[in-house]
């Protein structure tokens, strides 16, 4: 199948456009390069049957030519991260509304499927632990900017399946802390990412607040497989939990890392309103369930902890070495 990735030299993307070129489909790579990297397409590349293109999904006339050619669109272009949300609402609403709109209509009238990437953010502060993909979408007041980009992605979801009741195909995926090689270590990036480079560095683990908030990180293996799986016809018209159901408190992943990379790094405790600015709200606990994915996805995570962090921890070293580090 002729395949585009929007965001595809991003984390996620670059590993689902490699995994989309093993199966044998035609790809093409949108990305603006805000914070994709091509080194990440380098294995692409090599292969004839991946094109890359620079631009935006805001670009609806260099949309419109790309998608006539395609069959399936995976719309991971996205403007993310807990930090930009809090400094930069506009781009993050912006630039995670406008590119999504003009992708559906225009699958929509080239009949293309589309599976949309989304967010476990939306959930927001609901405690009903585990979320399973119905539950309620319990955020703070607009005014507070934290919610944009949970706000964004839910009205992205909202257009999915309004387009879905007009004959759409269309999947939504939503991730829970991916995390695995690729991942960036910047102030924007996720915490594996950011406590695997400290600990390589011997650089202090900053654990936010008091490090008992937990997630269940899904090593980014796991989290393209779900992705991929959501291409089918069976899939449409429903949304997905995409992770895993390794819980692990913030403090104790900063232990494991620190053991693991058998770094000499202190772990440090800061308060999120240093990390994030005053106000901020952060969500105790966050785990899918996952029973709807595993039932009609097949949707079988299997990288342990231990392992996706021994696995993160080796391409960081490659990494850090690369860059003369
Ligand atoms: N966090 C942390 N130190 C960091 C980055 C993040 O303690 O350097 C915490 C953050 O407050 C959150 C958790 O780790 O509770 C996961 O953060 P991340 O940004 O990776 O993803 P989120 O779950 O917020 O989407």
């Amino acid at each position: 199948m002729n395949i585009l990735v929007t965001g595809g030299a991003g984390f996620i993307g670059s590993h689902l456009v490699e995994r989309l070129l093993q199966h044998g489909h035609n790809v093409w790579t949108l990305d603006d390069m805000s914070t994709g990297n091509l080194h990440f397409l380098d294995e692409a590349t090599e292969n004839n049957r991946h094109s890359m293109i620079y631009g935006s999904v805001t670009d609806k006339y260099l949309l419109k030519e790309l998608m006539e050619h395609c069959d399936v669109v995976f719309h991971l272009a996205a403007v993310l991260g807990v930090k930009n949300t809090v400094e930069n609402p506009l781009k993050v609403i912006e630039g995670n509304i406008d590119g999504t709109r003009n992708i559906l209509e225009l699958a929509y009238h080239n009949k293309m499927k589309v599976v949309f990437a989304s967010t476990s953010e939306i959930y927001g502060k609901n405690s009903q632990i585990p979320f399973g993909e119905d539950a309620d979408r319990v955020l703070g007041a607009p005014s507070i900017h934290r919610w944009c980009y949970a706000t964004a992605k839910a009205i992205d979801e909202h257009l999915c399946f309004a387009y879905a009741e007009k004959g759409l195909r269309v999947s939504v995926v939503r991730y829970f802390n991916a995390y695995g090689p690729r991942q960036t270590s910047s102030q924007y990036g996720g915490v594996v990412a950011r406590f695997i480079k400290a600990a390589l560095l011997n650089q202090p683990l900053e654990v936010y607040h008091d490090g008992s908030q937990i997630r269940c990180f899904t090593f980014i293996r796991d989290t393209v497989e779900g992705t991929l799986s959501a291409m089918g016809n069976h899939a449409n018209g429903q949304a997905f939990n995409i992770g895993s159901e390794h819980a692990i408190a913030i403090r104790d992943l900063a232990h494991k890392i620190k053991d693991l990379t058998g770094s000499s790094s202190p772990i440090v405790y800061i308060p999120y309103a240093t990390a994030y600015g005053p106000g901020y709200e952060d969500m105790p606990v966050r785990m899918p369930d996952l029973t709807r994915s595993r039932s009609i996805l097949h949707y079988d995570p299997s990288v342990s902890l231990e392992e996706g962090l021994k696995m993160s921890i080796e391409w960081f070293k490659q990494q850090m070495k690369d860059e003369g580090m």
